[in-house]
């Protein structure tokens, strides 16, 4: 619905040799030009043209959906909202998009798309939505973001730069202790700030996108009447469950009113059109089944967040007991121990969590960094390259890389790490380790 993304809740660094890519984008406008609005038709000031879009969103897009614990295992449900998605694309005004719909493992509640039209909803959200025709408008308002080119638009008013700019200042800026605060070092920006700079006039706009999508597709206008109302509701009682979504946009009651309004008349030929409730129960019910262990999560979060990380466990522990398998819950915990330097128990469930889900990145992270902490420097190594295999481009992997070589006595691979390091971080605890034992090295000789 939204994309206002936690930047605390992203795993990836995005590197200074991205990020400087990104802005000169804005700022130096390779592309200069105007361009037709595919939806309004009129001509607007676009600096990004349509590969770029699609280039973004694949150069970032892997890193949001592994910070979000990856796709979902339940296929029955991936495949049912990616299908619901793309059975609306033929309704849009970007049909050639390559548009992708999924639902990823974390608990917080909210959805985002990247310019390019990789398309996501969280489960958290999933569990809060009563049918399908809610879930078409809360895909198709994310339609409306990519099909109204909002991203590029921002991106080329600037806007998007000083975003980027301010995230990446205040990830150096927190960037942990050397030996241990994994918190702020797994809450780095990453490709949230990409998307976290929509303005009051391109929500209007992709609400409105949104239902014209959904309608067009057969579904009943009620669907984003009842959207909005779950939305304004749960803004009410569990303001701590959407703050994230809502943080850019304190609109919930205007966006109700006027999907209200609309349904009553542009869309109210559709207002008796189905809701397909039974459909969308059927396919979440395996979702549902794991109501309770999300819910345990979302509170152990609560605590996190507030680096309360002792009050966080016992919540997990629940969480665990109802659902044993679940990835995020073993992520989650094992952030929390390795967080409290209970370096054993963190690597314990970091393993447990890529034996459930060997595809996802971030455990291999978390596995690499409690072997470090524990000196099986060769172990950790492994890891750290295991995960690069899956998301290549993380700094602190080269970091990681370099001081499980330094930890193994082999100055000249850990100096080659250390400097690739260097060319992306220049700031901060890590990085002036790897400055110290470079120059060190080189004027050893070794390198
Ligand atoms: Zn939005």
């Amino acid at each position: 619905m939204a994309s206002h993304l936690a930047a605390r809740s992203n795993e990836k660094a995005m590197n200074r040799r991205e990020f400087l890519w990104l802005s000169s984008l804005a700022a130096v406008g390779f592309a200069t030009g105007c361009a037709t609005n595919p939806v309004t038709g009129k001509s607007q000031l676009m600096l990004v043209s349509e590969d770029q879009e699609i280039q973004i969103d694949r150069q970032y897009s892997p890193y949001q959906f592994s910070a979000d614990y990856g796709t979902v295992q339940d296929k029955t449900l991936n495949d049912y909202v990616d299908r619901t998605g793309k059975n609306m694309t033929v309704r849009t005004h970007r049909t050639h998009m390559p548009y992708n719909f999924r639902v990823v493992n974390a608990n917080y509640v909210n959805a985002y798309a990247f310019p390019g039209g990789s398309i996501a909803c969280t489960r958290g959200i999933l569990l809060s939505v009563d049918n399908e025709a809610e879930l078409a408008a809360l895909l198709g308002h994310e339609l409306g973001h990519v099909n109204a080119r909002h991203t590029a638009e921002q991106m080329s008013k600037g806007m998007l730069t000083q975003t980027v700019i301010g995230g990446l200042a205040a990830a150096v800026g927190t960037q942990g202790t050397f030996y241990g605060n994994i918190a702020s070092q797994l809450g780095q920006i990453g490709a949230g700030a990409l998307l976290a700079s929509y303005s009051r006039d391109n929500e209007r706009q992709a609400d409105a996108l949104g239902m014209e999508y959904m309608v067009q597709s057969g579904y009943s206008s009620q669907g984003m009447v009842g959207l909005m109302d779950m939305l304004q509701r749960m803004g009410k009682h569990q303001p701590s469950a959407i703050e994230l979504m809502f943080a850019t946009h304190p609109m919930s009651e205007e966006r109700y009113q006027t999907a209200v309004q609309t349904a009553e008349t542009k869309y109210k030929a559709a207002k008796t059109k189905p809701l397909y409730r039974e459909r969308y129960m059927d396919h979440t019910a395996g979702l549902r089944a794991r109501k309770n262990a999300i819910e345990e999560m979302q509170k152990g979060e609560e605590q996190m967040a507030k680096q309360n990380f002792a009050a966080a466990d016992p919540h997990l522990r629940k969480a665990l007991k109802l659902a044993p398998d679940d990835y995020t819950a073993l992520v989650m915990m094992s952030k929390s121990q390795l967080v409290q330097k209970k370096w054993a128990v963190g690597r314990q469930y970091a393993e447990m969590a890529q034996q459930v889900y060997p595809q996802e990145a971030q455990a291999y992270h978390l596995s690499g960094f409690a072997k470090v902490q524990l000196k099986d420097y060769d172990e950790a190594l492994e890891e750290f390259n295991r995960y690069d295999q899956m998301l290549a481009g993380n700094p602190n992997s080269y970091f990681f890389k370099g001081y499980c070589y330094e930890g193994m006595q082999q100055y000249p691979q850990a100096g080659r790490e250390y400097q690739r390091y260097l060319q992306v971080v220049s700031q901060g605890e890590y990085a002036s380790h790897a400055y110290r034992r470079v120059r060190e090295w080189q004027a050893k000789g070794y390198l």
